[in-house]
């Protein structure tokens, strides 16, 4: 299958914010006199990575875990190696699994580089968790009494870039009169809070009701997996982006993936997944139902 390795839309990590949250953030320039007014540096990536950017697939893929970078200019975040590591930082195993789904569809990949850590780009900035002060429980040092400024600065440095890229891409799409299907990619651990986590796929929707639950119903029937409706997640306004604003506000058939960590560990097993998930995708498809 060819795959086509894309550049970042910014290789030198430099762009210029253009988004300001409401509730009377200080506009843009006023933030580069604050310690929270310069997140990436120079010669660090754009948070936007891309694979397939320009193949027409009717299949759009996001990965928003994908990365556990920390810009310099945020240190360690206070966080050891090992936790920096954790699922608290990253979709573990998810970024393989989107890349080899990518190359299995020969579909737009669009992933972003960042640790979740710094700011949670399945989130809206305007909640809580988009910096989260405890992950788990884990206590995030870098992310305790963060100002507006802070977050703000967070924002318009890795949050906005990306889902900007996303949001032009799905337009530019519409504009060319392309079909377009919404596919997220996410993992979770195989524990939380100390309590285990049975599923081994997790299919999460909330208002599109086109793709999703018949993607569930088929993995139900032909394979013998732990298959999750909403689990261990569900998708809402508040706990998810992607699926709201992506997929179900521009009105697309969307659905999000959450695969187990522990069961995508290698390259070959992220390619069985791909493998599978295309074929779900193929069999829904050909029931006309989307
Ligand atoms: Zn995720």
């Amino acid at each position: 299958m060819r795959q086509q390795k894309d550049t970042s839309c910014n290789e030198t990590g430099r762009f210029v914010p253009f988004h300001t949250i409401s509730n009377g953030a200080a506009k843009v320039s006023d933030l580069q006199e604050t310690n929270g007014g310069r997140i990436l540096g120079a010669d660090e990536p754009h948070p936007l990575e891309t694979f397939n950017k320009n193949t027409q697939s009717d299949y759009f893929i996001i990965c928003e875990h994908a990365g556990r970078r920390i810009p310099a200019s945020l240190g360690t975040m206070g966080l050891s190696e090992e936790d920096r590591k954790r699922h608290i930082a990253w979709d573990i195993g998810a970024r393989s699994v989107a890349v080899a789904l990518s190359q299995a569809l020969e579909a737009p990949l669009y992933m972003q580089r960042y640790s979740r850590l710094i700011c949670d780009c399945n989130r809206h900035p305007d909640v809580l968790d988009f910096a989260p002060e405890i992950s788990e429980a884990t206590p995030i040092p870098g992310n305790q009494d963060l100002s507006q400024a802070d977050r703000k600065a967070r924002a318009d440095a890795i949050f906005w870039p990306f889902h900007d890229a996303v949001a032009e891409a799905l337009a530019l799409r519409e504009k060319n009169g392309l079909t377009t299907k919404v596919v997220t990619i996410h993992s979770f651990t195989p524990s939380y809070l100390g309590k285990s986590r049975p599923w081994e796929i997790g299919i999460l929707y909330n208002r599109d009701l086109a793709l999703a639950p018949a993607i569930a119903e088929w993995l139900k029937a032909e394979t013998d997996l732990y298959v999750g409706v909403n689990q261990p997640y569900a998708v809402s306004d508040d706990s998810d982006y992607s699926i709201p604003v992506h997929g179900e506000k521009r009105g697309l058939p969307c659905v999000e993936f959450e695969i187990r960590n522990d069961l995508i560990s290698s390259d070959e097993e992220a390619e069985k997944w791909a493998a599978l998930i295309r074929q779900a995708l193929f069999a829904v498809e050909a029931t006309g139902s989307v």
